[in-house]
């Protein structure tokens, strides 16, 4: 089984500090929440930036780059950018793509549209054209985000279209409120449908985020927890930092036998090219 890839989550665009008051939120603290992770054993870090006047998600690029060049100079991470931009505000598809101009190893490709919150999630045909021409333009390996079965599907048929590259690499995102649950039965249907040379990760949306990484432990798979995806270390006790949920699945991971890809080994396994 290969060595397990951590991805930490830090942020995400939704929640704010009324729900989670420990979020980061400006560059520099998403920035030394990064860090913390790395050093706790994070390969990859998933990265979101807030407007700091508002909290809310923004695509500027400008914020971004505060963001990746200090993480360029002080670590050896694989970063993960997003194109999501605000779900349920959906940005012009330009500046969902802007972040991809820095040039990141990977990013997020959300192979469909779904409902979140009281709005659309709405990645159309379109701007998943665009976003996969742009990332193989730019050298960016797609993190294929699948909310249920029909973004598999949809990103098979991209990959047979040319459109995609094999080996894909997919980010199963289980537990959202529209989206597939986050089941062990759930996500093995995920899993019997995509290649067997495709690489895979599993997010698990709140209390079951340990669940589903249980999964991806005892199945060869890789993991993403963080405060995007889960705020509380256990029941009634929220994380202070990000890398309090790193440490957790850490120790897991390590006390099960299986052992923590660095940045140079995810890269490695995801078949990025080297820094
Ligand atoms: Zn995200």
């Amino acid at each position: 089984m290969d060595k397990v890839i951590i991805t930490a989550a830090i942020t995400g665009s939704r929640m704010m500090r009324d729900i989670a008051p420990y979020i980061p939120i400006t560059p520099g603290e998403i920035t030394q929440s990064a860090i913390e992770c790395w050093e706790a054993g994070a390969a990859v870090v998933h990265i979101h930036v807030r407007d700091p006047e508002t909290g809310l998600g923004s695509q500027d690029l400008d914020l971004f780059r505060q963001v990746v060049e200090p993480l360029r100079e002080k670590t050896d991470l694989v970063i993960c950018l997003t194109t999501s931009g605000i779900p349920g505000r959906n940005l012009p598809i330009d500046e969902r793509l802007a972040p991809l101009t820095l040039k990141p190893e990977l990013a997020s490709f959300d192979a469909g549209s779904i409902n979140l919150g009281s709005g659309v999630f709405s990645n159309p045909p379109e701007f998943l054209d665009e976003a996969a021409r742009r990332m193989k333009e730019e050298g960016v390996k797609p993190e294929i985000e699948a909310f249920d079965l029909g973004m598999i599907m949809t990103a098979l048929r991209m990959r047979d279209e040319g459109k995609l590259e094999d080996p894909l690499h997919f980010q199963f995102v289980l537990g959202t409120p529209s989206g597939a649950p986050a089941t062990p039965k759930s996500f093995l249907h995920f899993y019997e449908h995509i290649p067997e040379n495709a690489t895979w990760s599993n997010i698990g949306i709140g209390w079951r985020q340990l669940h589903m990484a249980m999964m991806a432990l005892i199945m060869g798979g890789h993991i993403r927890v963080g405060m995007e995806d889960n705020i509380y270390l256990r029941h009634g006790v929220m994380a202070k930092t990000n890398a309090e949920l790193v440490e957790r699945v850490v120790r897991i991971c390590r006390e099960y036998g299986r052992e923590i890809a660095t940045p140079d080994e995810a890269r490695t396994i995801l078949g990025l090219r080297k820094r």
